[in-house]
């Protein structure tokens, strides 16, 4: 068949490779590469994406599916010289789920599909071991019912714990055969019980039925959920891989592993990973039993071992990167089941990219493209300072960096309920505690590895996490724990490092991390090999962007900040905060005004002060742009609450006293209450109604710069109008600046741009850029305004439901909403620059310092982002990132 053709639906493993991820999936086009690379995968054949979102569409699997599953099964059949179902010599088949992106344990896999009444003793015979024939049995139809059918998984596990205690014993390895027999016939009652029929005999039905099931896990709420947190798309589907089953649980000399070709957590070099003898499948990931490290298989099976390291190793080759690995040994034969470019820790992704190009594997491009502004906004967390924080009292595996501190909650409900910040503790976590997991700052757990369910979660939110602590040993119920032998209660405080794997009792202290005391100018931090990483990247991103880096700065100290972070100059400087404090007094004065010369004394105290500010920013960022927008708040923030002088006026007046001032206050307070002070007299709209208000701003600017430059300074103001909807509010406004500015002699030119944040500014962006020496774009307002979202008032009250409804998978105001707003801003560039050729264009909303919405700008064409300083080595990273990233390629821009 066509391999483009409509109709295919299925693959061999001999057929892809990792070119079609999008319709093999991730762990399809993985497994294929492998097999291409003649490493020893067991046979089996993937059904694609497309096959999955025309069930999802339809209902129902694509009319002839089935018939193409039977041929590739043919195929598997033959090339195995064993039958599905067959009684003497049965072929048993995994089912497994695998989207484009790595939804760890989000969707179902269905191990054992093929064992029959008839086929386990079959089975039995194969491999010579009766016991392990029943136990696949029993997980089959555990698995299956639980998956196929949504047997509660309660019912099986209520029967296997009773199956040990009537057998006297500890563990599910130590029933006997028949134990396990009378076992499956009782899981037979529980699945007849649940669904009203027998557990199928027929194979095929078995198998048509697990494919399904894993069609339908796509859209299970848990998926649904951890997708909306990890931005995965909800309309690609996932593919299914069906292959020849390989046992780990045939005796000590068989087993399954898991294993990274780095640290995932460091980075640091050499293999890590976790293996567990006899045993199969997910019991390494689940963290049911503690496993040994990888290492020990170096003793227990050195062949296989030996025969893993140079398969890793030529993985790591191939792929050029961190790779991680699942893997199965069945009686001293090595089988590779999985393999991915593994998900990591932002440190580990810098000091991995950074060896890699050490090693001659990447070039900097390449390691700039293996980093993101995100993961560098991670390393500027805090840690727990060792030092300081005593003896610790336990110690885990440091599955996920950073440091938390909270009081203690033991599930997940409690988590999601609680106020203030906590610990979730749990003895290992699972799909459903993906809530809590949310909620909670760090996650501690006393099962499981690196590998773990909690560790792979917690590291793809951010979030801290101590897993395996042996010495945390929590009761039956969930509820109650010992740390370290002494009880452990909810609520209690509780500080974990993710880094380290301690757990201290107590509110530990926190330091700051070493890659944000770098940036911020200490050398000797140079030595931490994340600082190193980030030293290098980020010097390669700054050679490498075309984006400039401004900083949103409105004192001479953010200005100095600014500029030790790497600022190019200040691209919003807000001038209302220099109106507070002592000074609004004067700016009150100004606005009860009630004669020309009472408010020409109330300006002529401003001016002073506000040339003063001006001075100090200007020396601050000498040499470089400083574009200081002019006062943009509505009046009433200066002047005391209407309720607060309504109340004193009332109080003066029932106990027979003037109330003076308050009188006249509270008269001015009330012609200037807005209903909308959001869409009322603010911005332009403000300076064009307050006589005086213009000029004054503008000569302090005129005269700042004028005494820089007799102080030998290099001053280069640029005036920003704020909120302009129509060119001839600019014209206006520029007319009276431009007064302003002829009547200050010597000054270099100051040029004179509007913000772009009233959508009608965007879409009249050719007439404004006629009036514009340059746009900046105010991404929140136009934000706030493009919605129609107040964004003081909806962000709390209806946001949440909005994300869970799926409107936006994140805030408008964090990540740049790009098919709306935009557009607005698309259009804006281009009418603007068709109208004024090379016209400057920045951006000084928040937006500026989110990695994402940086991308966006650095395609849109934009000159410059101004962000607030601490977010300036994020918006430097995430430019470069934009800058080596080809747009066609988001896995890359953003995961
Ligand atoms: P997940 O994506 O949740 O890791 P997988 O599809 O990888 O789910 O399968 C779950 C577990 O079953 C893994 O540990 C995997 O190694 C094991 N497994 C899958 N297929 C086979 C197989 N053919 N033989 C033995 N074990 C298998
Ligand atoms: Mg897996
Ligand atoms: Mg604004």
């Amino acid at each position: 068949m066509p391999v483009n053709s409509p109709s295919k639906y299925v693959y061999n493993f001999t057929e892809g490779g990792r070119e079609l991820v999008d319709l093999l999936g991730g762990k399809g086009a993985n497994l294929a590469e492998m097999t291409r690379l003649d490493l020893p995968v067991p046979a089996g054949f993937t059904i694609t994406t497309e096959a999955c979102r025309a069930h999802l569409a339809g209902g129902e699997p694509p009319a002839g599916l089935f018939d193409e599953v039977n041929d590739h099964l043919r195929e598997l059949e033959a090339r195995m010289g064993r039958v599905l179902g067959d009684p003497r010599n049965p072929l048993l088949l995994s089912v497994r789920s695998g989207a484009r992106y790595s939804m760890p344990g989000m969707m179902e896999t269905i191990l054992d599909v093929g064992l029959t009444d008839a086929s386990v003793a079959g089975l039995a015979a194969l491999t010579g071991d009766e016991h392990f024939a029943w136990d696949s049995y029993r997980r089959l139809i555990q698995m299956f019912g639980r998956t196929v059918c949504g047997v509660p998984a309660a019912e099986f596990d209520r029967e296997l714990d009773a199956a040990r205690t009537a057998a006297g014993v500890a563990t599910d390895s130590e029933l006997s055969p028949a134990d396990l027999r009378h076992l499956v016939e009782t899981y037979k009652k529980v699945f007849h019980a649940h669904t009203g029929r027998d557990f199928p005999q027929a194979p095929h039905e078995q198998l048509y039925l697990a494919i399904r099931a894993v069609f339908d896990s796509w859209n299970s709420p848990r998926a649904r959920l951890y997708r909306r947190q990890e931005q995965i798309p909800d309309d690609l589907g996932t593919a299914v891989n069906v292959m020849s089953m390989v046992f780990g649980n045939l005796g000590a000399g068989s087993g399954t592993g898991v294993a990274f070709t780095r640290d995932p957590a460091t980075g640091a070099r050499g293999v890590y990973g976790d293996y567990l003898a006899d045993a199969q499948g997910e019991d390494v990931v689940a963290g049911i039993r503690n496993t040994v490290a990888l290492q020990e298989l170096e003793r227990l099976d050195p062949t296989s071992f030996d025969q893993l390291m140079s398969i890793m190793d030529r993985l790591e080759h191939h792929y050029r990167d961190l790779c991680d690995i699942e893997f199965t040994i069945e009686r001293g034969k090595l089988w590779m089941l999985q393999t991915r470019v593994g998900k990591r820790t932002a440190a580990a992704a810098f000091v991995i990219a950074n060896q890699l190009v050490d090693e001659g594997i990447i070039d900097l491009d390449e390691a700039l493209r293996r980093v993101t502004g995100d993961q560098l906004a991670q390393l500027m967390f805090p840690t727990i300072d060792p030092a300081a924080a005593g003896e610790p009292v336990a110690t885990g595996v440091a599955a996920a960096p950073g440091a938390a501190a909270g009081r203690v909650v033991f599930d997940s409900a409690a988590a999601a309920a609680a106020g203030g910040p906590v610990i979730l503790v749990r003895r290992e976590t699972n799909p459903d505690d993906l809530p809590g997991m949310i909620a909670a700052t760090g996650i501690l757990t006393s099962r499981g590895g690196k590998t773990s369910h909690a560790a792979v979660v917690a590291r793809g939110m951010g979030k801290t996490c101590v897993c395996g602590v042996e010495d945390l040993v929590i009761a039956p119920d969930g509820q109650h724990a010992t740390l370290a032998g002494v009880e452990l209660r909810a609520g209690d405080p509780i500080s974990i490092d993710g880094t380290t794997g301690r757990v201290y009792r107590g509110t530990a202290p926190v330091h700051p991390s070493p890659v944000a005391s770098y940036l911020d100018g200490d050398p000797t931090s140079q030595r931490d090999p994340v600082v190193a990483a980030v030293h290098r990247l980020l010097g390669h991103a700054d050679a490498t962007r075309r984006l400039a880096v401004h900083a949103n700065a409105d004192t001479p100290a953010d200005a100095t900040r600014a500029r030790r972070l790497g600022a190019a100059g200040i691209g919003l400087c807000r001038t209302e905060h220099m109106f507070l404090g002592d000074r609004r007094e004067l700016v009150e004065r100004l606005i009860v005004a009630e004669t020309d010369a009472e408010r020409e004394a109330a300006l002529a105290a401003l001016l002073p002060l506000q040339r003063a500010d001006f001075v100090g920013i200007l020396a601050a960022m000498d040499g470089l742009p400083v574009t200081i927008r002019l006062l943009d708040p509505p009046l009433h923030e200066f002047l005391p609450a209407l309720e607060e002088l309504t109340a004193r006026v009332v109080r003066a007046e029932a106990l027979g006293r003037d109330p003076g001032r308050d009188a006249l206050l509270l008269r001015v307070v009330r012609r200037l209450h807005e209903a909308n002070p959001m869409l009322g007299l603010r911005g332009v709209r403000l300076g064009l109604v307050l006589p005086g208000l213009l000029a004054m701003q503008t000569r302090a600017i005129a005269e700042a710069t004028a005494e820089r430059i007799r102080a030998g300074g290099d001053p280069r103001p640029e005036i920003m109008v704020p909120l302009v909807g129509a060119v001839q509010e600019l014209d206006a406004a520029r007319a009276e600046v431009a007064v302003a500015l002829a009547e200050v002699d010597g000054l270099p030119p100051i040029p004179i741009g509007t913000m772009i944040e009233v959508p009608r500014a965007a879409l009249t962006a050719g007439e404004v850029a006629g009036a514009a020496d340059f746009f900046s774009f105010g991404t929140n307002d136009l934000t706030q305004l493009g919605w129609g979202f107040s964004r003081d008032d909806v962000e709390a009250a209806f946001f949440p439901r909005y994300l869970e409804l799926g409107i936006f998978a994140r805030s408008p105001f964090e990540t740049l909403d790009t098919s709306g707003v935009g557009r607005l801003i698309r259009l804006a560039i281009d009418e603007g620059r068709t109208a004024r050729p090379g016209l400057r264009i920045g951006v000084c909303g928040e937006h500026a310092g989110d990695p994402e919405s940086v991308g966006w700008f650095h395609g849109a064409g934009v000159d410059y982002v101004s962000c607030s300083p601490y977010r300036l080595p994020v918006a430097r990273l995430a430019a470069g990132h934009a800058a080596v990233v080809t747009t066609d390629d988001p896995s890359a821009a953003s995961r």
